[in-house]
């Protein structure tokens, strides 16, 4: 029976030592980690995040400031109040809750973010310093994914890795990271042919597909470190993840839980990357 890696516990241990290290930098130079989290429109889903982003932040003691603006604000608004924010001086991070809503364009608005204050890690600068090797933030849900590997304590080098999703928010930004720790990576998606084949040859399989118990038994290796990412409302109201959870934690090694996985370190891992945007600017 696999060891369940209980998210909660692992986010909780990383936001108390971002808490610490929050105060730290305070006393050595009067600076508080700055988060602005900008929302547009009324999603439910994201609303939720948002609220749970500002807790988070109140919790480490940090600054936070929302935007929250109504679904038919123009792009040219909210690319001015990203200029804005860009120039502010106690704000080190900014997080613009998607999806936007149609008429805006996610990637010019991603693209207006200064890269320094980019703590999703989304910007395209970003997005090549991390497939080069020099990251400067890294993608909150991927990071959250590493860090919860590591507390397995498996050495990743050499092992089989097999992601199963390609988005540029998680899949892609996911391989690259156990890319640079040596593993043989393989990305699966929809015209992936034959997929049991595939990920039943990995040894840290990851799914991140939004498809509820997509992930049968058949299709991972005994002993597997299994990673769910999907996070899939059922029509009872439930949250359910792309893994069989019950019929794949026999045969895993170690597996995550929805709820109470991956979703709690993508918010710490949030935290992390305000703290080191903070810390970059009590540098400059
Ligand atoms: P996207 O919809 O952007 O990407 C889904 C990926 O799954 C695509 O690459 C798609 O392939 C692939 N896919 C779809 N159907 C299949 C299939 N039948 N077989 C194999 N691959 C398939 O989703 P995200 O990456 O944004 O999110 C994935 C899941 O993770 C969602 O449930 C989301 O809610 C959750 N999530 C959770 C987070 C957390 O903090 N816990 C954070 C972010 C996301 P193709 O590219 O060919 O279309």
């Amino acid at each position: 029976m696999a060891v369940i890696l209980d998210g909660i516990k692992i986010a909780q241990e990383v936001r108390v030592s971002v808490r610490s290290e929050a105060a730290a930098l305070k006393e050595e130079t009067g600076i508080v980690p700055g988060l602005a989290v900008v929302l547009v429109g009324s999603d439910q889903a994201s609303k939720i995040y948002v609220e749970k982003k500002a807790k988070a932040c109140a919790e480490a003691g940090f600054f936070s400031r929302e935007y929250k603006l109504p679904e038919d604000t123009g792009e040219g608004k909210l690319l001015d109040l990203i200029r804005d924010l860009n120039m502010d001086k106690f704000i080190h991070g900014i997080l613009v809750q998607l999806p936007l809503p149609r008429h805006i364009a996610t990637d010019k608005v991603i693209a207006a973010i200064d890269p320094l204050k980019d703590v999703d890690g989304f910007h395209p600068y970003n997005a090549g310093a991390l497939l080069t090797g020099a990251p400067l933030f890294v993608p909150c849900t991927p990071r959250g994914i590493m860090e919860l590997i590591s507390r397995t304590g498996i050495d990743i080098a050499g092992k089989e890795a097999v992601i199963v999703g390609r988005s540029n928010i998680v899949g892609k930004p996911a391989a690259i990271l156990l890319l640079a720790q040596h593993a043989t990576v393989t990305i699966c998606h929809s015209r992936t042919k034959n997929l049991p084949s595939v990920t039943s040859r990995a040894d840290i399989l990851i799914a991140a597909v939004g498809k509820p118990h997509m992930i049968t038994a058949n299709m991972v290796k005994e002993g597997a470190v299994v990673i769910d990412v999907g996070v899939n409302r059922l029509e009872d109201g439930k949250l359910a993840g792309d893994v069989v959870f019950d019929e794949v934690a026999p045969k895993a090694s170690y597996i995550t839980p929805v709820p109470g996985g991956v979703g709690p370190m993508t918010i710490a891992m949030l935290m992390r990357n305000t703290l080191e945007a903070a810390g970059a600017a009590a540098k400059k």
